[in-house]
């Protein structure tokens, strides 16, 4: 058996630690993602998904447990390495596309390529090749100003993966989208993760898009059941 592409362990975070306004948020999370495996996160609103996304993804560090990524446990090590996972193995969405404004939806998928190493041409073929895949090919020049909102998600969905990471984590990526298009939009990102083999953790509030993934995990008084 491979590792898991995830393995959290035991994670526990509190905002202002020991302060009078102390907030518990995990105590004690625990996940294995295999590979090839997609897992719905499924919490009510402030109950610390993006706390545990940004924990999984090594944006933020628990105050205790494991982060294993691709069999590596990443919480000991330097800013550096941690980044460098990050940037290797990890891709994100978030439900705001944050795409970069002044940059076509192509270069919003090259630039992150480029910056590790990838040269220019080899970059825009990948790029081209993702935007077909979730059906926004002809789109590939114009800046997100100029894109629907649910554009602007799947070419999101493109640069989160740009760099061939094994593991993707979705913070409600079809939540700012109208019920119709996030159907859609929600299908082109399932049909992007499984004919890439990716590992991925994906929050949302929405019940039926939630059955559409492998399994569902709960977020419930900061564990994971
Ligand atoms: P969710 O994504 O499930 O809505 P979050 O992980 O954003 O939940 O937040 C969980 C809890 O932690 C909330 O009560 C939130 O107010 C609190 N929180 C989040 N970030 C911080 C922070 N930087 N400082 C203090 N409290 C925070």
């Amino acid at each position: 058996m491979s590792d898991p592409v995830l393995a959290l362990t035991g994670i526990e975070k509190t905002y202002n630690k020991g302060k009078p306004n102390a907030v518990p948020v995990l105590r004690g999370a625990s996940i294995s993602i295999a590979r090839g495996e997609v897992v719905a996160l499924v919490a009510p609103s402030g109950a610390g998904k993006s706390t545990l996304l940004h924990i999984a993804g090594l944006l933020d560090s628990p105050d205790a447990g494991q982060v294993r990524i691709a069999g590596q446990e990443a919480t000991q090590l330097s800013d550096r390495r941690r980044t460098a996972i990050r940037r290797n193995q990890v891709g994100f969405v978030y439900q705001f596309h944050h795409l970069l404004p002044e940059f076509s939806a192509l270069e919003n998928i090259t630039l992150p390529q480029q910056a590790n190493g990838i040269a220019r041409r080899e970059a825009e073929t990948h790029a081209r090749d993702l935007l077909a895949r979730v059906g926004v090919a002809d789109r590939a020049d114009h800046r997100p100003a100029a894109l629907s909102g649910g554009e602007q998600q799947r070419v999101a969905f493109c640069r989160a993966l740009a760099n061939q990471p094994s593991l993707l984590l979705a913070d409600e990526p079809t939540g700012n989208l109208d019920p119709g298009t996030a159907d859609t939009v929600f299908a082109a990102l399932m049909e992007l993760v499984q004919t890439t083999g990716l590992s991925a953790l994906i929050a949302t509030h929405n019940p039926e898009l939630a059955a559409r993934m492998d399994r569902t995990v709960r977020l419930e008084n900061g564990l994971l059941v």
